[in-house]
């Protein structure tokens, strides 16, 4: 379900990777020998690794792991105080390319997108995109954004629903993250992340492993007593199998 979820959005990477490698081989290869690749660079794969809501965390440990390894995150924002606090670090690990940032709606307060009206969403959106554009001063826009649904308790026929957004997505260029597949919620081992990285390889395609924070609050000196609860135990064996 969830591989099948994911491949619009690889087609998409896909798409345009692509493109701008026919783009960038038509200087050099005369011959007509440029060719379009599924995953950027001619790797065997692709794996997002995604963090939601600017959990305390993600700027003092997340972001230095991913860094100090070159990787770069998906971070899914609204708009709270754990993330205009930190304002300035989220602006410079943007600048950096550690950090994408991602859609998660203005107040993350319409669960399940059960916005009561088209209006309404379209707020929502337009005011996180406001945002991102603040932390992201120098990017271009418009551009393709990543979107992702905040997640909750409420049912997902409440209000306009995933159907009744669509042309507030399709008006702002966003493309919808595969479902989301939380470590520590639905994978609870290191041995059963490797097993996603492997399985996309395996497939050459696209996996991904989705978090909130990492260890206990923002604190980097953390222990992790109950990695279910924590999962900072998992990360960084995560991201040491990349
Ligand atoms: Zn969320």
């Amino acid at each position: 379900m969830q591989f099948f979820k994911a491949k619009p959005l690889a087609l998409l990477v896909a798409i345009l990777f692509g493109t701008a490698l026919q783009l960038c081989a038509a200087d050099i290869a005369k011959t007509g020998d440029s060719a379009v690749l599924p995953v950027k660079d001619g790797k065997k794969a692709a794996f997002l690794v995604q963090f939601d809501d600017a959990h305390a965390s993600q700027i003092p440990v997340v972001v230095p792991a991913l860094k100090e390894r070159g990787m770069v995150g998906t971070f899914y924002i609204f708009n709270r105080k754990e993330l205009t606090d930190k304002k300035d670090e989220w602006i410079k690990a943007a600048k950096e390319g550690v950090v994408h940032f991602g859609n998660h709606t203005y107040t993350h307060k319409y669960t399940q997108n059960s916005f009561p009206d088209v209006e309404t969403c379209d707020e929502e959106i337009s005011k996180c995109n406001e945002l991102i554009k603040s932390l992201t001063p120098d990017a271009q826009w418009p551009r393709i954004m990543p979107y992702a649904r905040p997640g909750g308790k409420t049912p997902a026929d409440r209000g306009i629903g995933e159907k009744g957004m669509e042309p507030v997505l399709d008006k702002h260029h966003f493309f919808v993250r595969p479902n989301f597949w939380g470590a520590s919620i639905h994978v609870k081992t290191v041995d059963d992340m490797k097993r996603i990285v492997d399985r996309a390889v395996k497939n050459g395609g696209m996996g991904h492993l989705d978090f909130h924070g990492v260890g206990k609050k923002s604190s980097i000196n953390v222990t992790c007593p109950h990695p279910r609860v924590h999962p900072l135990c998992d990360y960084f064996p995560l991201l040491a199998s990349l």
